[in-house]
């Protein structure tokens, strides 16, 4: 692989990695190719992360991510290495992408065949067909662009994120103003606009916060496509984990991470039960706030409480998984439903957190593509209701929201679930805290706005712990599952370079 810098010498370095999540499998991957000696040391008991999975009476559920999106991120990935993604799972186009079932009765499906998205923009506004061929032509630059120069390069000073060679490159990226103003260059209809901005909930922002660049996200989504792995996204990280294996990285679940002491060349890890790791480097992937606030003594954080606080998290998100006698049609394989006016739901994400009273929601079908992830005869769906970080979680709250919820689908999707409930589970704020440490229970991270991009985001390198490294969604590129997977690649380029 071309831009990822010679890693020879971190040969015979004896590393930890805080977390099994895509980040730190990614950047254990990366470190035990390079000859590192990797131990990766996981709190739950499972790896994967916010991608675990729950099994329930023959009903398994991928908990968190259920998009497979930017193939070519994981080609490049498993490429590094000599294999392929083909050697761990298949994928399948979806068709359609998905749908969207709008509150005012309206449906709409966007499909892998472009001529048909087309037409579909052509019949909601005159003249939105051609708009949406240069709405695309737009964000394909914008994506190989921002992919070469900002998201596989970690530009982390002003200087070199303004360096005059990629200002040229980026001519005609948006990168500056919000998806919102983008968006209504385009396309006046709110369903188009809309249609164009339900990826940033991807990214953890809104249309108003999040940078225009963003708009790459509809090259990835219409471009490229929307694939099913073989047994859902964890399969990916039984992929990740088995290609770990062969590299030699020793994993350990069920091994929480109480302490870390030390520095570069002594670094000494401690998990509950007091054992304890020797290392010369250690990379953390548990949330950010938490390995600086709780595993590191207090002279050696960046950031103080004050800083932590004063950041725009991602939502948290509401989830209900479901197993359900019959079929659920007519609900796609990755299906949403949006209000006609999502301004209020995303207020109360960011300004005025809140329970939505009239949520945009996905519900994720993957029986509809897998038969193997409910009993005959059954469906197996989540619900995914993003909220906002920090939000009250109680059992009451919780109860009431779910009928809220169940009675929605009904509402506008004609489907019926209540009497036919044979598994059900939810996951909320509470739950993300707990299981995975995170802060305010945000699913995803530091959400993607202008103050939080690129090298805004907090560093791979910690500036106070020679040897102490960070990698997964808190650092650049950011959120989601091919970011993570970069990330690792850009932590072990940074501890590469420390190490020479
Ligand atoms: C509901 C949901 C839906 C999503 N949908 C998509 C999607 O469709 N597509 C997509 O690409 N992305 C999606 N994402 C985002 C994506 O899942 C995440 O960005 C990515 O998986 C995060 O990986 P990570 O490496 O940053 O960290 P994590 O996955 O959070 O991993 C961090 C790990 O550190 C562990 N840990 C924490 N503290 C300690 C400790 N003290 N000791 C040891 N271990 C510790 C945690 O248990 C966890 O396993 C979704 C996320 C969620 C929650």
């Amino acid at each position: 692989m071309d831009a990822l810098s010679d890693l020879r010498s971190l040969d015979g370095a004896d590393v930890v990695v805080v977390g099994g999540g895509f980040g730190g499998l990614s950047t254990a991957c990366y470190l035990a190719g390079a000859g590192a000696d990797v131990t990766l040391l996981e709190k739950n008991e499972q790896l994967g992360g916010r991608a675990s999975r729950l099994e329930v009476d023959g009903f398994r559920f991928d908990m968190g991510p259920s998009w497979y999106l930017m193939p070519d991120v994981f080609e490049r990935f498993f490429g590094y290495f000599g294999r392929e993604p083909g050697d761990y799972y298949d994928l399948t186009r979806l068709d359609p992408h998905y749908r969207i079932f709008f509150k005012d009765g309206d449906r709409v499906d966007m499909v892998p065949d472009l001529e048909r998205n087309r037409e579909v923009f052509e019949s909601y506004e005159p003249g939105a067909g051609e708009r949406f061929d240069d709405y695309l032509e737009k964000s394909k630059i914008n994506y190989e662009v921002g992919m070469e120069h900002f998201v596989y390069e970690d530009r982390t000073s002003i200087r070199e994120f303004l360096d005059w060679d990629v200002a040229k490159n980026a001519r005609g990226l948006s990168l500056i103003g919000s998806m919102q103003g983008h968006v209504e260059k385009y396309f006046d209809h709110p369903k188009l606009q809309q249609i164009m901005q339900y990826t940033l909930v991807f990214l953890g922002g809104a249309p108003t916060n999040t940078p225009a660049l963003y708009n790459l996200m509809s090259h990835v989504d219409f471009n490229m496509g929307v694939y099913y792995p073989e047994d859902g996204l964890g399969g990916v990280v039984d992929g990740v984990v088995a290609l770990g294996e062969e590299l030699g990285v020793d994993f350990r679940t069920d091994a929480p991470v109480t302490e870390i002491r030390g520095r570069e060349g002594a670094f000494v890890v401690r998990t509950e039960g007091d054992a304890e790791f020797y290392a010369d480097y250690v990379v953390s992937d548990a949330d950010y706030r938490h390995t600086e606030m709780e595993l590191l003594p207090p002279e050696k954080r960046q950031y103080d409480e004050e800083y932590w606080e004063s950041r725009t998290y991602a939502p948290s998100a509401f989830l209900l998984y479901l197993g359900v006698e019959g079929d659920v049609d007519p609900l796609e394989h990755h299906t949403l439903v949006l209000p006609t006016d999502w301004d209020e739901h995303f207020e109360r994400i960011f300004d005025d957190p809140a329970w939505p009273e009239d949520p945009a929601y996905y519900l994720c079908v993957p029986s509809e593509t897998d038969d193997d992830v409910a009993p005959e005869g059954h469906s197996n769906l989540f619900a995914l209701v993003p909220i906002a970080a920090g939000l009250e979680d109680t059992p009451e709250l919780r109860a009431e929201f779910r009928d809220l919820v169940l009675d929605d689908i009904a509402a506008n999707t004609g489907v019926e679930l209540r009497d036919r409930i044979v598994v059900e589970e939810s996951f909320c704020v509470n739950d993300f805290a707990d299981r995975y440490n995170s802060t305010k229970g945000t699913a995803l991270g530091l959400a993607h706005t202008l103050r939080q991009t690129a090298l805004f985001r907090p560093p791979h390198h910690s500036a106070e712990v020679d040897g102490m490294f960070f990698t997964g969604s808190f650092t650049t590129p950011g959120i989601g599952v091919p970011m993570c997977l970069i990330s690792g690649e850009l932590t072990a380029e940074a501890m590469a370079e420390r190490a020479d």
